[in-house]
């Protein structure tokens, strides 16, 4: 399978909670694909899971066919954009995007922070510095930076949920047109089932660590 594969994967939790149920999922590779429910059901953990933030009770991890399960959160081609990014203050946003490829001397770090900033249409702010930017445009620095290493598989922990409305319902089309544009594959973390099924391809509603229905929006909006 050349996607993302969840097997059996469990999480239960020092204090005895099991968070996480025994999920299986098929992510296919390069899709928008939205976990949705309601808060405390699971999804971060599953998320923090594949990151390798959280290692599993028991369960597997493939991306590709390797089997990740054990990795280091480093070796996974895998990056993560959290609701609460923290950008770097006193950097620009060219820096803050640039950050981590200056720390491990990759080649083109100009260049490739360049072309990024054009993707998420903030190449006439690269000087500025966080604070002058709206929340939107901070998102987007934070997507940035996560695209910016060529993850395989972006994760994204309810990004939007610190944006106002009408923010991020643009944010919406906008993230949409990113991951179309650069074909990654996307796994979105949401309890707003209407952001859920306007962006994703596939949609997993998850409740009380488990997987209750998967499907495409459509097939979703037929069989409630
Ligand atoms: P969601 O992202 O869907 O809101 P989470 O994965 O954050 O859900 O949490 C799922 C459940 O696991 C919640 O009931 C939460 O309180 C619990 N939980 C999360 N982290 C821990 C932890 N470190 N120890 C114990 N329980 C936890
Ligand atoms: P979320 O944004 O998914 O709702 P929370 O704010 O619930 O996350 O959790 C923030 C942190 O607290 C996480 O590291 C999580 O693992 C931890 N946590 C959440 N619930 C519990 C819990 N019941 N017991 C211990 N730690 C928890």
């Amino acid at each position: 399978y050349d996607g993302l594969r969840l097997t059996a994967l469990t999480k239960r939790y020092p204090n005895g909670f099991t968070a996480v149920r025994g999920i299986d999922l098929d992510v296919p590779r390069g899709s928008f694909f939205a976990l949705l429910g309601p808060s405390g059901c699971g999804k971060t953990t599953t998320l923090r899971m594949v990151a390798g933030l959280e290692s599993p009770t028991s369960g597997s991890i493939e991306l590709a066919g390797n089997d990740i399960t054990g990795a280091k959160p480093y070796r996974r081609p895998v990056n993560t954009v959290f609701q609460n990014y923290a950008l770097f203050p006193h950097l620009d946003i060219f820096e803050n995007v640039a950050f981590g490829m200056r720390r491990r001397k990759v080649a083109d770090v100009d260049a490739k922070v360049g072309e990024m900033l054009d993707l998420v249409e903030l190449g006439p702010q690269a000087r500025k510095k966080p604070a002058q930017l709206s929340g939107g445009q901070q998102q987007r620095v934070a997507l940035a930076r996560a695209l910016v290493n060529q993850p395989e598989v972006l994760l994204l922990d309810e990004p939007l949920g610190a944006l106002d409305l009408k923010l991020r319902r643009s944010m919406q089309i906008e993230l949409k047109r990113i991951q179309t544009e650069v074909g990654l594959t996307f796994v979105h973390v949401t309890h707003d089932q209407e952001e859920a099924m306007t962006m994703a391809d596939t949609v997993a509603v998850m409740n009380a660590g488990v997987i209750e229905q998967m499907g495409s929006p459509a097939e979703l909006y037929e069989n409630p």
